[in-house]
């Protein structure tokens, strides 16, 4: 087998037990790694109806076959389980080092069953595997944490963690990879601290093996100088994704004072946490395992309230949610809040979006200071951010106990607060609108995942940048019908490039052909763009289908309005505009050939994916 070992740890915590699995070649063949892998493997384990939070939910760490090889960018590993927060199939995936330094260990993924009695961690290091006490380790944060096991264990290993939130269970809880890199999505955190497992640590020497080293070496010094004489590249290393704040305000893609504010109109100031004004506070660039595009950065506040020595960038997600959605234009503030959420180990999506509907529920006297522990909650007031977001970080307090779990659980609790709560099934939405970018707005409501906007790419095909080698029709933006194709089939694409273990930053800069010459290099197969499609589109229906077995009615799930113009906005770059969503739903289901009432993939299509198998 070629481009990965073919083996992955299955960790039993209720009998204290792990063992190496061997896997199918025609498993990595067709579902590669990452979510494909994972709901492969899971789809018939996980019981129907199963708690999320308890030991029958199975947690998977996988990686890719091409993570730890020379294609560009090869370098995540994704996280998977029943979410907590959404109750469907829930993933999210994140760079770094700890995906190639896992395939180096010689396992392609850890699977985690059951839960621990007491808090544990695993240890793996050349096929050597252990599970090692940690009951000293609970109760630190996820900095602390690293610092903990690369003291014990030496500074080369690679460690994916969580903090005090992953413990206490918070819905929005993330997995934290090098103190600041987050698989923040779908509150995969809380499963972890649901089966006591504070963090996995690898580290090994066992190559990744290829089919064709030579092909692959020259593939990447040939994409490698493409990709670096592009000046849109130039930019990017050096910005990362912080160069568009400012530019999101103005088009008023990222959210405005909790969905309902205009860009310019109510946050003139953006400008104070943008581009330059952000990058000053970074003293060295970073990247994930030989990333050429190297957009990590480390940052420090000097002095003033809101003082840290070192810590990670906040990327454009967390500076939108905690900036122009809380009309906070403090810098500094933000690099701390981010710190902050790094060290609990949660969300910033979901942690600045439940700050933003808690500010909105004070305003209009649906909660008082009984509920906010004596604090009078106003926009845009940094310190006051920071004091809330570290309540809801650590559930600290009245405050902590209402909004620690995130928007969804919160508006449960405080009547007629349902028109603040911007969420899709629990998970609360990133920061770019559906009235900006429709596309967006297709894979918030169709994936598996809700609410998640790392998915397909139709909006690449409506902002008529399209994506190279991919020949399809542009879109008209605000023309509703007519999209299910893209969307579909970028949907589609895209779950195959993620399963490779690929970052999007870089599939969105390259020639779409480059990966499947990467992936025939690596595999020694020769793949067809048609047929990563097709096997896309089964991962595609398989993780649907968890949804659908488990009952959710996916079609039905209740549309945020403000994000989606119910009602429009009557000023500014996004007035008027209603993004006809049942539509554009309809059309991609249509595509896919899934059931535009239920959401399930049709008998047609189960059978067209070969997956009869699973048709229930
Ligand atoms: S583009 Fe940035 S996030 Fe993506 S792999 Fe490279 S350094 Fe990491």
């Amino acid at each position: 087998m070629f481009g990965n070992h073919g083996k992955v740890v299955m960790a039993y915590l209720n009998e204290n037990k792990v063992e190496s699995q061997d896997l199918e070649k025609k498993l990595y063949d067709e579902y590669f790694g990452a979510y494909g892998l994972a709901v492969k493997l899971l789809y018939k384990q996980i019981p129907i109806g199963a708690d999320p939070l308890g030991p029958e939910n199975i947690l998977a760490f996988t990686t890719g076959t091409l993570v730890g090889t020379p294609a560009i960018t090869g370098n995540r590993f994704t996280v998977s389980a029943k979410s907590p927060l959404t109750g469907t199939w829930g993933d999210a995936n994140c760079g770094g080092k700890f995906g190639p330094a896992l395939k180096f260990s010689g396992y392609d993924g850890v699977f985690v069953y059951g839960s621990s009695d007491s808090p544990t961690y695993i240890y793996i290091e050349d096929e050597k595997v252990k599970l090692l006490d940690a009951e000293e380790l609970w109760g630190l944060d996820t900095t602390e944490t690293e610092d903990y096991l690369k003291k014990k264990h030496g500074t080369d290993v690679e460690i994916a963690c969580i903090g005090p939130s992953g413990e206490k269970l918070s819905l929005i809880a993330a997995v934290i990879h090098d103190k600041g890199r987050a698989a923040g999505r779908s509150g995969l955190g809380a499963v972890m601290g649901s089966k006591k497992l504070k963090a996995i640590v690898v580290k090994g020497t066992k190559d990744v093996p290829l089919a064709n080293p030579e092909k692959a070496k020259e593939l990447r010094k040939k994409w490698v100088a493409d990709l670096l004489s592009k000046p849109s590249t130039k930019k990017f290393t050096k910005y990362g994704t912080i160069d568009h704040v400012a530019s999101s305000t103005y088009s008023n893609d990222a959210p405005v004072r909790n969905w309902a504010g205009v860009g310019l109109r109510d946050f003139p100031t953006v400008d104070k946490i943008s581009d330059d004004n952000l990058l000053k506070f970074e003293f060295k660039k970073y990247a994930c395992w030989k990333c050429p595009l190297a957009c990590g950065g480390y940052y420090k506040v000097e002095e003033g309230p809101f003082k840290i020595e070192e810590t990670h960038k906040p990327e454009y997600e967390t500076c939108g949610m905690f900036g122009p959605n809380l009309l906070n234009d403090n810098p500094e503030s933000l690099i701390l809040i981010n710190d902050i959420c790094n060290r609990a180990g949660v969300d910033t999506i979901s942690t600045g979006a439940t700050v933003g509907f808690a500010i909105e529920c004070y305003e209009n006297g649906l909660i008082t200071e009984k509920e906010t522990d004596g604090i009078k909650l106003e926009w845009g007031n940094a310190e006051l951010i920071v004091n809330l977001t570290r309540k809801i970080c650590f559930k600290e307090g009245n405050f902590g106990k209402i909004f620690g779990n995130g928007v969804r659980v919160a508006s449960e609790k405080i009547a007629g607060s349902e028109d603040f709560a911007v969420h899709i099934n629990g998970q609360e939405l990133p920061a770019h609108d559906p009235k900006f970018g429709p596309g967006w707005g297709t894979y918030y409501m169709v994936d598996a995942t809700p609410g998640k906007h790392t998915q397909g790419c139709q909006n690449s095909y409506e902002n008529g940048n399209g994506i190279a080698g991919l020949d399809l029709p542009k879109l008209e933006k605000y023309v509703y019908t007519g999209k299910g194709e893209v969307g579909a089939r970028t949907h589609n694409l895209f779950h195959t490039l993620h399963c490779l273990g690929l970052c999007r930053f870089a599939l969105f800069r390259m020639n779409v052909n480059v990966w499947v010459d990467f992936l025939n290099a690596v595999t020694g197969e020769s793949y067809t763009l048609e047929q990563l499609e097709y096997l896309g589109a089964r991962i595609g229906a398989l993780r649907q289908m968890f949804n659908t077995r488990e009952g959710l009615q996916v079609t039905e799930f209740k549309i945020p309005g403000r994000a989606y113009g119910y009602p429009p906005l009557n000023d500014g770059p996004l007035k008027d505009i209603t993004v006809d969503i049942k539509l554009q739903m309809k059309e991609f289901y249509q595509s896919q050939k899934w059931d535009t009432q239920t959401g399930k993939p049709t008998l047609e299509r189960l059978k067209e994916l070969d997956l009869e198998d699973f048709i229930n």
